[in-house]
């Protein structure tokens, strides 16, 4: 890219650009108050693009996204330990039952025998061995009621815990999101208004200028205009050369600069050094 240094003036240049990353532009004249004008739009557009990118990285949303992660968890757990809960129940009114029948059986044995109908040895013998294995079975199974209780007692405790979990999970979920749309809501009356200020301040700026600006601004990561500072572009903060510097000294205030690095609109303002 053989390509000499130094500014190029919009206004003066005539010759076909070779190089293909910085199309030629249109000559380019616009009153110094314009040019200064479209570093207000600028700065406007850059306020707007952080403005975005606050609203879009508000820390609120990734502690809101994990709040709702861990509810839906507890929830899972919550559902599964009030299933437990009522499957637990229903195994206990079970056990209890038969619990109850081994007890009614027993008792109608003890009554059978306590009423001495049942008269023959061997008879006596059975209903006796009965009545004892009734009421080790019964003993059994109590067992069994008993183990089902402590589940259940546990699976209550366990719902309790966790339904106190979700309930403090959502209050922090809720407190976040209403921190998150306070926040919105502040960023959108700035987006607002900082927009309607924008609206104002480009329609004082010439068309074919702000045309231009705003295709670089595209091109140029949204810089399109930058401010000659200390004969520094502001852009891309590398300082003129001497030849540059004279140019742009030659250079009426009229005519549309662009720097020679970054390709911006270069503006210059009492402070450009020069
Ligand atoms: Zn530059």
């Amino acid at each position: 890219m053989d390509r000499p240094r130094g500014l190029r003036h919009e206004a003066r240049r005539r010759a076909p650009d070779t190089d293909h990353r910085h199309p030629r532009s249109p000559e380019l004249n616009a009153e110094p108050a314009d040019q200064i004008r479209l570093l207000d739009v600028q700065a406007l557009d850059v306020r707007l693009s952080q403005l975005a990118h606050k609203r879009t990285t508000l820390p609120e949303h990734a502690e809101i996204q994990t709040l709702e992660a861990d509810l839906a968890q507890l929830r899972d757990l919550l559902v599964a330990a009030r299933t437990e809960e009522s499957d637990t129940a229903r195994e206990q009114t079970k056990a209890e039952q038969d619990v109850d029948q081994v007890r009614q059986r027993a008792a109608r044995d003890q009554k059978r025998l306590d009423s001495g109908a049942v008269t023959s040895p061997k008879d006596l013998e059975n209903l006796q061995h009965e009545i004892a294995s009734l009421a080790k079975r019964q003993g059994d199974l109590e067992d069994v009621v008993l183990e089902i209780m402590e589940r259940r007692e546990a699976a209550q405790e366990r719902a309790g815990e966790l339904a106190g979990r979700v309930e403090s999970v959502q209050a922090k979920a809720a407190d976040a999101t209403a921190r998150r749309d306070a926040a919105v809501r502040d960023l959108d009356a700035e987006t607002e208004s900082a927009t309607k200020e924008r609206e104002v301040v480009a329609a004082s700026v010439p068309a074919d200028l702000l045309k231009l600006y705003e295709k670089l601004r595209v091109q140029q990561g949204g810089v399109g205009a930058a401010r000659l500072h200390q004969r520094r572009c502001e852009g891309c903060r590398l300082e003129l050369n001497i030849t540059e510097v004279n140019e742009v000294r030659a250079a009426a205030p009229d005519e549309v600069l662009r720097c020679e690095n970054c390709r911006r609109i270069l503006v210059r303002t009492a402070d450009s050094g020069l």
